[in-house]
């Protein structure tokens, strides 16, 4: 028997995991109707939710014996839930998806199918079109991936998303890539495999709201530039060697100036301009290896990451009590 565990980040997603379910189970029977020796599991991770979520998995946990959750002590973030995920998933193949229902399950019984063929190790989906989102969003959101494909060795695909189904060779790979400050869509193309792109247009979300704002998506992008390029440091010691050489020229100019001109007090103006543009340029350059000190920093602490709380085999044993 072969078996595919499907895991779910789930952060107040009360509206929607009704949905998710009913459309899952279709979709797992499809697949089983086409392949007698599969079978799966459904793996949740609540993220701290602080609605209803963790009732409704408590229930479906109770009623569905496929389905699985691990609940998280507080809000660890959608990272650290997919971390987690495959960390506890059991399966032969792993596939991660959003519970909104924007990773559509229908393509399931194709990544499945391309995975077996042998081919691939990965298939994920890579979204053509930005339907739905801001007209401003879909221009950042491409300049970043034109600016960190230009800086970083590692290949980040415009479009492609956190919906993946992989192998376990695969999902062992990223398992061993420890790192605290995760940015999966750095990982997944780090660890490298064969991954096939399957592609689609955009799809909104089937109820509740995204809890991804402009300036949190803005953090996120940081956050990949500083997990994967060390471009920023160059950028800081280019700017240093630049002002140097400014500076000598300057030394040069003002010397032959003081030898051939005398000494009248001048340029004020330039002196004032120097200091502040020398100063800014000190304190940008500060700035960008204090990002990567802080980011050391917290990979040097160890921390978890993430903390469980409760998993479904806490709700089984309760219900036998
Ligand atoms: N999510 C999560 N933790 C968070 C934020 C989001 O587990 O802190 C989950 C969320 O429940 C959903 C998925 O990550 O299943 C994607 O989130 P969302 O739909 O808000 O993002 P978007 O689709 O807008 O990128
Ligand atoms: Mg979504």
């Amino acid at each position: 028997m072969k078996k595919i565990s499907i895991v779910v980040p789930c952060y107040n997603e009360q509206e929607v995991l009704p949905l998710f379910y009913e459309e899952i189970q279709k979709v797992m029977l499809q697949i089983q109707e086409e392949h007698t020796d599969t079978n799966f599991e459904l793996l949740f991770i609540n993220d701290g939710s602080k609605d209803n979520t963790l009732q409704i998995l408590r229930e479906m946990a109770k009623k569905d014996e496929r389905v699985r959750y691990v609940s998280f002590s507080r809000n660890f973030g959608k990272e650290a839930g997919m971390f987690a995920g495959m960390e506890n998933a059991k399966g032969d193949y792993v596939v991660i998806m959003d519970a909104d229902l924007q990773h559509p399950p229908k393509f399931l019984p194709l990544m499945y199918n391309t995975v077996l063929s042998g081919k691939y190790d990965c298939a994920t989906t890579r979204r053509v079109s930005r339907k739905g989102e801001p007209k401003l969003l879909s221009w950042f959101s491409r300049k970043f991936y034109k600016i960190i494909n230009k800086i970083s060795q590692t290949e980040i695909v415009d479009g492609a998303q956190d919906f993946r189904f992989m192998t376990r060779k695969m999902v062992d790979s990223i398992l061993s890539m420890k790192e605290y400050n995760r940015f999966s869509k750095g990982i997944f193309s780090w660890v490298g495999f064969r991954t096939k792109y399957i592609e689609y247009e955009n799809v909104e979300r089937a109820a509740g709201t995204s809890t991804w704002s402009f300036w949190k998506l803005f953090c996120y992008a940081l956050e990949g530039f500083f997990a994967f390029s060390t471009a920023p440091l160059t950028l800081a010691f280019v700017l240093g060697i630049i002002s140097c050489l400014a500076a000598f020229v300057m030394i040069v100019v003002i010397i032959v100036k003081k030898l051939c001109f005398g000494d009248p007090v001048q340029g004020f103006t330039t002196l004032i301009c120097a200091i502040f543009l020398v100063g800014g340029l000190q304190l940008f350059c500060t700035g960008i290896s204090g990002q990567y000190l802080a980011k050391t920093y917290l990979e040097t602490k160890k921390r978890p990451i993430y903390l469980v709380s409760e998993t479904e085999e806490d709700a089984r044993k309760t219900e036998e009590f």
